[in-house]
């Protein structure tokens, strides 16, 4: 194709509370954004779902709205990004879903993986799709949809019904129903899929007794996915790439090799570790997971996942009303008692990796008359970096077992980076130099760069890795007997709201 113009890029971002499309230019540079919030239902204790016609309904707009702002003829191709794990299942026929998604966070399904676990099949699970036995996945969604929506697993097998997560879904969708796909990083996270043969796994398949007659086709995230419809969006444009929102976060941190490492600071925190073409299996109860699959060849990261990290932030201006807006959490944590041992656990719904226990609670430990509301909000930050600590150390242990090598810096980015206390606080506590990029909307931009390599404005991931620009880098300047004291400090503290009942 011959333009006058640079072409653009639209990202689309299919998040869990919101759907945006982020209009890039080649350099990585945001052009327009279009947003719309998601409506989040709670039918059952436990239960999150999302209405996949709200959601196809925002993308759609969303989508029209940039291509309309970018101006005729200027856009390449779209990328998309999205909530992973996160389970439509939709009759291939009429387009229509059989039942609101059930959304990743969804804990329905926590007695259907304890049988699992009960038959010993947790190790052959991972060893297979390097995923835990846990209801984050999709697999025991897919299945309790089937088994609880009338008539709807004879219809599975019978090839009329399709199963996808959220990009399949709007692939499906934005294609008129002409393709039925997904890439290997969202595959990898379904429990399906055979990481290593980059296969749905007829083991796993016959252990969650999900049909493959339903199951899309893989991709490599960067390629293309048929064509998006002009009667739809506005204008006929290829979709050249999809990628899960943290892999694609981890593009957007240019974290492609073995020794990056990224993490990222939203409602909750995602951090991933790249291994290169190895596939590193987990002694530490993290997750290995596909990083990327681009020209046929994919390479891996361990990730680890803390559920609250910005909501233990909103929870103390919300809950505790200790300040109204998340942004001055950190002018009263600078006025906290230096010597104060308060520690907060925020295991508001039981703790995340490498932890996984869901009847963890949450406590603050250490009061003294002294403490207050200081004490508590910086508490509440220094959660996040000590939990960030937790999954640093499982990812080094892991790493150093495998003969990998270590991680040199952390690149982090999400809402919660903007504040420099909160990256000082992290580095301080993990020890680790922390690196925070200029544009940290890298979810939006990793989906991007990857629609930009699938039409050939980057040649390879290089061009990629030397688009990454830094902001700021943060080193620890605590001295490394304090942290560890600190550290055994919340490593107590964990140990006591994860056994409340021995108190
Ligand atoms: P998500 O994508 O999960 O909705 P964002 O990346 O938009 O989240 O980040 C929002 C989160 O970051 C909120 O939970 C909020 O409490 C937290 N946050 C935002 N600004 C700050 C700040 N200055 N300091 C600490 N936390 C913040």
């Amino acid at each position: 194709m011959i333009t006058t113009t640079p072409p653009l890029v639209i990202a689309l971002d299919q998040g869990t509370t919101s759907t945006r499309a982020v209009v890039f230019d080649g350099k990585g540079k945001i052009q327009s954004q279009h947003q719309l919030t998601l409506t989040q239902y709670y039918p059952g204790d436990g239960w999150v779902e999302h209405d996949p016609e709200e959601i196809w309904r925002a993308s759609r707009e969303v989508v029209m709205a940039a291509v309309a702002a970018a101006g005729e003829g200027r856009v390449a191709a779209i990328g998309i990004t999205n909530q992973r794990e996160t389970t439509v299942v939709w009759d291939r026929k009429t387009g229509r879903p059989i039942a609101n998604a059930i959304v990743w966070q969804d804990r329905r399904t926590a007695e259907a993986c304890a049988r699992l676990k009960a038959g010993n099949l947790e190790a052959a699970v991972q060893r297979r799709s390097g995923l835990l036995l846990d209801p984050y996945f999709s697999a025991t969604k897919i299945g309790w949809l089937l088994d609880h929506v009338p008539g709807a697993r004879a219809r599975a097998e019978a090839g009329e019904l399709a199963f996808g997560t959220i990009d399949s879904w709007l692939v499906y969708k934005l294609t008129g129903g002409a393709v039925h796909a997904t890439d290997a990083t969202n595959a990898s996270r379904t429990s399906l899929f055979n990481i290593a043969d980059q296969d749905w796994d007829e083991d796993l398949l016959s252990w969650f007794a999900v049909p493959r007659a339903m199951l899309p086709e893989v991709r490599d995230s960067a390629g293309s996915f048929g064509t998006a419809l002009k009667s739809l969006i506005g204008a006929d444009l290829p979709i050249m790439a999809v990628a899960g929102d943290q892999q694609a976060a981890a593009v957007g941190q240019a974290c492609l090799g073995p020794g990056f490492m990224k993490s990222t600071y939203g409602t909750g925190c995602f951090a991933l570790a790249h291994t290169g073409p190895r596939q590193v299996a987990s002694k530490h109860r993290l997750l290995t997971t596909v990083a990327t699959r681009l020209g046929g060849e994919t390479t891996y990261a361990l990730e680890g996942s803390i559920f609250m990290a910005g909501a233990t932030i909103q929870w103390l201006r919300d809950k505790l009303r200790l300040f109204d807006d998340a942004a001055k959490s950190s002018d009263l944590a600078q006025q906290a008692d230096p010597n104060s041992q308060v520690m907060l656990v925020p295991a508001f719904t039981g703790l995340g990796a490498p932890y996984w226990d869901p009847d963890a609670r949450g406590a603050i430990l250490g009061l003294t008359r002294n403490d207050g509301a200081a004490e508590i909000a910086r508490a509440g930050l220094e959660s996040v970096s000590f939990q960030t600590r937790d999954l640093l150390e499982a990812m080094a242990a892991d790493l150093a077992e495998a003969g990998e090598p270590a991680p040199h810096a952390l690149r982090v980015d999400g809402g919660m980076v903007v504040n420099d206390w909160f990256c000082q606080n992290l580095a301080d506590l993990t020890g680790r130099t922390i690196e925070r990029p200029v544009v940290t909307e890298t979810t939006a931009l990793g989906a991007a760069f990857l629609a930009g390599l699938g039409v050939g404005a980057f040649a390879s991931v290089d061009e990629i890795a030397a688009a990454w620009r830094l902001d700021r880098r943060f080193e620890p300047m605590l001295p490394a007997a304090a942290r560890d004291a600190r550290y055994a400090r919340w490593q107590e503290a964990v140990a006591k709201a994860r056994h409340r009942t021995a108190d």
